[in-house]
């Protein structure tokens, strides 16, 4: 297991993992994590179904104790969950929906908010992700990718240093994915750090600049270069994977092409 190696290792880490097991009480999913995300990073963490990417993300966030270990972060977080768990049930505004991250407790001292703060607050974090001439829509009604990008706004409303996204992309046609992966680029350009568990490799590809792979219990981490070759995805996948590079970036296709 590697740390993430980072030529500007003196910007701030702002999430770091030593020596954590995580799982739950009679069900280790990882052992021995030793994970460092500094500020300004683009982290994927990359993992088969079932390999504990969400509860290393509820982890990180605080939602559930490490078994054993550190893990500690520095900023304000903020989290977006699976699109998917939350749809159809929701009977209320985008402008409702972003509003719900308010109610998320904080880290510093909660001050009351005054009705016009919030407002403001919501305004600004639906304008920063696109969405603001949508706040009085429906969240039900609107597009996958439209859903997504009001939910990156729920997570920001605070402001967030550390932006924390679990599968963005997951079941979003091209465009959708395209301008959720914007916004998440330019928060990420802007200096924060993000962390986003996706199974979409050409999304990691162009977009990350740190990879995690969870694989049998561990996590083997290091920029987008090292991770993403032919023997480390064929090692986590189990079956031979083809990386094309290209002049500015790579392409990934799952098999063995000529
Ligand atoms: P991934 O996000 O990689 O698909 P998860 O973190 O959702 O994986 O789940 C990892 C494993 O932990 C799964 O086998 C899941 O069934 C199990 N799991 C999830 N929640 C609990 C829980 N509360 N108690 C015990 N096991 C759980």
């Amino acid at each position: 297991m590697t740390a993430v190696p980072d030529k500007a290792a003196d910007r701030e880490a702002v999430i770091e993992l030593s020596g954590a097991r995580i799982g739950y009480r009679d069900r280790t999913l990882m052992d021995e994590v030793n994970l460092i995300a500094r500020q300004g990073d683009f982290l994927a963490i990359v993992g088969p179904n079932g390999s504990g990417k969400t509860t290393l993300l509820r982890t990180i966030l605080g939602i559930q104790r490490a078994l054993a270990g550190r893990v500690r972060h520095r900023g304000r977080m903020g989290y977006a969950p699976q699109r998917q768990v939350l749809d159809p049930i929701y009977p209320f505004t985008a402008a409702e929906v972003v509003a719900m991250g308010l109610l998320e407790p904080r880290d510093e001292e909660e001050d009351e908010l005054d009705r016009r703060t919030a407002q403001q607050l919501v305004n600004r974090a639906l304008e920063a992700c696109g969405m603001i001439d949508r706040a009085e829509a429906a969240f039900r009604d609107l597009s996958g990718g439209q859903k997504q990008r009001v939910l990156v706004a729920r997570a920001l409303v605070f402001d967030p240093e550390i932006l924390i996204l679990d599968e963005p992309t997951n079941d979003l046609d091209l465009r959708g994915e395209h301008e959720v992966m914007q916004v998440v680029s330019r928060l990420n350009d802007e200096g924060r750090c993000v962390v986003m568990v996706s199974h979409m490799l050409h999304v990691v590809a162009r977009h990350a600049r740190q990879i995690a792979f969870i694989h049998d219990g561990c996590v083997d981490s290091g920029t987008v270069d090292e991770m993403l070759t032919e023997e480390r995805l064929k090692k986590l996948y189990g079956m031979p994977v083809t990386v094309h590079q290209l002049s500015q970036g790579r392409m990934i296709a799952p098999g063995e092409l000529s």
